[in-house]
């Protein structure tokens, strides 16, 4: 059998647990709160992240700066539920000097402005680079609007430029409906008469989405794909993630 050997990886993800608040009806991992809370031991936690030191490459802005293809970022399911471990977890990779590292989460934790603003600036303090905060309709049902505005707004007074929303359309459009709580997909399509949803949300099919979703897209039999090759997702060297079970998961794949 012919062996391949994968590229050294210049930017990725380091899951620390598959644990989640919500359970996005999109999400690539399936992530949810009936996962175990099988956080990455810090053992664990040092060992990836010091292999994965000198590999991964700083933003074409700088080390101190965020993009969300280059760096390294710190996600999960939703790393806040575990503070402390995510402090750590930025506190080694600021001892190795991974450059251009920022956390990814769903801002149900911002529930209040000092709380919000206090941890966002203990990370930073401990060398954390910026942010990624997620929204569209699917996290929509699970955090209230008013959570997301605040962590964005927060984010920008302690991180400044270094705030990556991902998708920033649906942050523009949500604040032009007035969306305030949460609010289900059905009644998000409803209000905006949105058709396909999954038309203009990026998500990749794979994990839950692939199963929740079938709605928005044509079926084939598996036999259809089987002409489709695998290899070129995993022998990409960029934006792969790295969970706490110790698997490399190939970018997008899953
Ligand atoms: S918030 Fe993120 S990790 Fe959690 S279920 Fe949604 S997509 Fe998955």
């Amino acid at each position: 059998m012919e062996r391949i050997r994968l590229p050294e990886p210049i930017s990725g993800g380091l899951l620390l647990s598959y644990r989640c608040t919500a359970r996005c009806r999109h999400c690539m991992y399936a992530c949810s709160p009936k996962w175990k809370e099988d956080w990455i031991s810090e053992e664990s936690l040092r060992k990836i992240l010091t292999q994965l030191a000198g590999k991964i490459k700083p933003s074409p802005w700088g080390a101190e700066n965020v993009s969300l293809n280059y760096g390294l970022h710190f996600t999960g399911g939703e790393p806040f539920l575990n503070f402390d471990l995510l402090r750590r977890a930025v506190e080694i990779a600021s001892e190795l000097k991974i450059p251009s590292t920022f956390v990814e989460t769903n801002c149900y934790w911002c529930s209040e402005d000092n709380l919000t603003r206090e941890k966002l600036k203990i990370l930073k303090g401990k060398g954390l680079k910026g942010i990624l905060i997620s929204v569209n309709p699917f996290y929509l049902e699970y955090v209230p609007f008013e959570r997301t505005e605040r962590a964005i707004r927060i984010s920008r007074e302690v991180f400044g430029r270094n705030v990556m929303v991902y998708q920033a359309e649906y942050y523009v459009l949500f604040k032009k409906m007035g969306i305030k709580g949460r609010i289900s997909v059905e009644d998000y399509m409803k209000a905006t008469r949105e058709k396909n949803l999954a038309k203009n949300v990026e998500l990749f099919l794979m994990g839950r989405a692939a199963y929740e979703l079938g709605e928005f897209y044509p079926r084939y039999p598996a036999d259809y794909f089987f002409h489709e090759p695998c290899q070129p997702p995993f022998l990409r060297n960029w934006h792969n993630h790295f969970d706490n079970y110790g698997n490399f998961l190939p970018g997008y794949c899953g």
